[in-house]
């Protein structure tokens, strides 16, 4: 087989109706095996209960294909775990590693002249979905749910070379002290859609969202997690019950304390206190990191190690762990999945 006929390098974070996808059905206490399917729409039940009362996750994740030619995940085992603790704080059924890992699988071997070549930046973006359907009216767990993953090539994310950009802090929230922001649900992008139209607006890549119960510590930055390097060196990263565990935050600070030996905290971020990191980034499995070059808070602009340079540490850590996902650095014991 040949790969498609695409500009790699040119592809945006898009749309694109690829060949296949896979979807399941859950009914009466049991998931079916689940099977590709060509058809890029879904019928559902207009009372459907991811359509009215959001009950709702989502995952993403990436496949690379290998210098050798080979495609590879990178811990898809983990986007399944997460998978199961959203279902469970919106009483879905689970969807098992197995099943999730198997159904990724079969979506990227199904697709794979949409994965883009080695050495192109870009690369073939899941998403799995986990949504609840049936007839239904009342506030309560729908009687039937859908699992389905699809899939599209995405270009680089940074088109000329990583550059920092700047975010300003939301005076919105985007979770409650114990709601659902540790969940991967569609609600919690809906509330911050007004917000990031704000920043957008006023020149800002995105939102910082503050702590919902003090607004003194950082929490998220748009839909990335934040992390700070600080001047004696340690890789500082938000602890919090209302943030999303990002898999790319976790693999980061793994990565500087075990290839780079830096000490890692995961602690408190006071909005009041930047000036004890020397970089910082967002993270995530779109762009894995995005230097920050400043953040706007209370009329002024905090501004880290450069507005238009990324950090040497930043740096370090990106292609190390851009290094990891492509199969040219070696890969910590369980990280990294193969296709084919
Ligand atoms: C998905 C997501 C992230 C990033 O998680 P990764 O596993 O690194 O992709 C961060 N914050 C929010 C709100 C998210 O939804």
């Amino acid at each position: 087989m040949k790969k498609a006929a695409l500009d790699w390098g040119k592809l945006s974070f898009s749309y694109m109706n690829t060949d296949y996808r896979y979807i399941s059905h859950w009914k009466d206490g049991a998931w079916d095996s689940g099977k590709l399917v060509t058809e890029n729409t879904l019928t559902i039940s207009e009372g459907s209960t991811a359509l009215h009362y959001g009950q709702q996750a989502f995952e993403g994740l990436k496949a690379y294909t290998r210098k050798d030619g080979r495609t590879q995940l990178f811990r898809p085992d983990r986007n399944a775990a997460r998978m199961q603790s959203t279902a469970d704080r919106l009483l879905m059924p689970r969807v098992s590693t197995e099943k999730f890992v198997d159904a990724c699988d079969q979506v990227v071997k199904a697709n794979w002249k949409y994965v883009p070549p080695y050495g192109t930046g870009a690369t073939l973006y899941l998403r799995p979905f986990l949504i609840g359907v049936g007839d239904n009216i009342g506030v309560r767990a729908a009687p039937e749910y859908i699992f389905g993953v699809f899939c599209m090539p995405v270009g680089p994310y940074f088109k000329g070379g990583m550059t920092p950009v700047n975010f300003m802090v939301s005076t919105w929230d985007r979770a409650a002290p114990r709601g659902t922001g540790a969940a991967k649900v569609g609600g919690n992008y809906a509330g911050s859609l007004m917000p990031h139209e704000e920043a957008a607006h006023k020149g800002y890549a995105d939102c910082i969202y503050l702590d919902p119960a003090t607004h003194t510590k950082i929490e998220e930055v748009g839909a990335a997690n934040f992390f700070g390097i600080t001047k004696a060196g340690a890789f500082v990263t938000p602890l919090s019950p209302s943030i999303l565990p990002s898999i790319t935050k976790y693999s980061l600070l793994y990565v500087a304390g075990e290839y780079f030996k830096m000490k890692t905290e995961e602690r408190d971020v006071f909005i009041d206190n930047l000036d004890e990191f020397a970089e910082a980034g967002a993270c995530g499995t779109a762009a894995v990191i995005t230097p920050i070059g400043g953040i706007f808070h209370n009329g002024k602009l905090h501004v880290f190690h450069s507005e238009t340079e990324v950090g040497p540490v930043t740096k370090k850590l990106y292609d190390t762990l851009v290094g990891i996902q492509y199969g040219d650095v070696e890969a910590p014991e369980g990280w990294i999945h193969f296709v084919d």
